[in-house]
C-alpha cells in the first residue's frame, strides 16, 4: 500500500499514520482551517444537513463518527439534533481523541457524546448498534479500507446510513493545475510553518493523490454490501459527499 508517496508493507502503514496524527494533534484544528481557507467547515456542515438527524423521537439516535478525531462532525450532528442524537467520537489516535474532549467540555449539549479510541477496520461494537456511521477525512488513512466498510456494515442497523467526506480529484481544466501546485507549494511549507514539520503534511498531500476516485470508491462501499450508493461533489471536485444505506 502507499503512505504518501512512499510504498509500504500494509502492516506498516497504521504506524506511519498514527506518528502523523500524534504530532499535529494540537493544531489539526488550525492547520484545517489554514489549508482549506475554512471550507472544510462548509463541507462538514453539507454532511450533517444530508444525514439530518432527527431532533426527537422514541427511540435513541446514536451516530458512529469513526475517525472523529477533535469531535468537529459528532458537534455538528449533536447541534443539528438540538441534543437529541448520541454521537460515539472513535478514533485510533488517543491524542487526537483527548483534544477533542477537551473541546467538548465547551460543546452546548457536552453529555451527548463520548469518546473511544479504537481501529475502523476492527470496532467494539456490537451488531447494528448505530443509526449512522459517519467519516470524514478518515477513510484514506485506514490501511484496509475494506475491512472498515465492512465493520461499518457490521455495526450500522438495518435502514442505518453511511456517510463518507473525502478528498476526491479535481478534474477541471485550469483549476486542476492550480490546485495541484497550491498542494505541493503552499500545504508542506504551511505545515511547516504551523506545526514545525512539513512532513506530515507532504504525506497528506500525497494520500489525497492516492485515494481511489469516487466511482471506484462507490464500487467499495457496495461490494461492503451497501445499496443506494451515490456520491455528490463539492468545491469543484475538491472533496465529495459519499451516501450509501444498510438495508
Ligand atoms: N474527522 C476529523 C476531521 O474531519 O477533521 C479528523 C480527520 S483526520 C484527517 C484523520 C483521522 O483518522 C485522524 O484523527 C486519525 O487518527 C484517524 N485514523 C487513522 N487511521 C485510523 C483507523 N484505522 N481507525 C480509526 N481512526 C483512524
Amino acid at each position: 500500500t502507499h503512505f504518501g508517496d512512499r510504498t509500504v508493507a500494509i502492516e506498516d502503514k497504521q504506524g506511519l499514520v498514527n506518528a502523523v496524527f500524534h504530532q499535529v494533534a494540537g493544531r489539526y484544528d488550525l492547520m484545517n482551517d489554514l489549508m482549506s481557507f475554512g471550507v472544510h467547515r462548509l463541507w462538514k456542515d453539507a454532511m450533517v444537513a444530508e444525514l439530518a438527524p432527527p431532533k426527537g423521537g422514541t427511540r435513541p439516535y446514536r451516530v458512529l463518527d469513526m475517525a472523529g478525531g477533535t469531535g468537529d462532525v459528532a458537534e455538528r450532528i449533536v447541534n443539528a439534533s438540538v441534543g437529541y442524537a448520541e454521537a460515539v467520537v472513535c478514533d485510533i489516535n488517543a491524542d487526537m481523541l483527548r483534544v477533542g474532549e477537551e473541546r467538548a467540555k465547551s460543546w452546548r449539549f457536552p453529555a451527548q457524546v463520548s469518546f473511544v479510541e479504537a481501529n475502523a477496520e476492527d470496532l467494539p461494537f456490537a451488531d447494528a448498534s448505530f443509526d449512522a456511521y459517519t467519516i470524514a477525512f478518515g477513510i484514506r488513512n485506514v490501511p484496509r479500507i475494506a475491512r472498515a466498510l465492512a465493520e461499518a456494515h457490521r455495526v450500522l442497523k438495518r435502514g442505518g446510513r453511511l456517510l463518507v467526506l473525502e478528498f476526491s480529484a479535481v478534474d477541471v481544466p485550469g483549476f486542476d493545475a492550480v490546485y495541484r501546485s497550491f498542494s505541493d507549494r503552499v500545504i508542506p511549507p504551511m505545515g511547516r510553518l504551523v506545526t514545525g514539520d512539513a512532513q506530515p503534511y507532504q504525506y497528506l498531500v500525497e494520500s489525497i493523490r492516492k485515494f481511489p476516485t469516487p466511482e471506484a470508491f462507490s464500487a467499495m462501499i457496495g461490494e461492503a454490501g451497501f445499496r443506494r450508493v451515490v456520491h455528490t461533489p463539492l468545491t469543484g471536485n475538491i472533496a465529495a459527499l459519499h451516501s450509501a444505506w444498510k438495508i
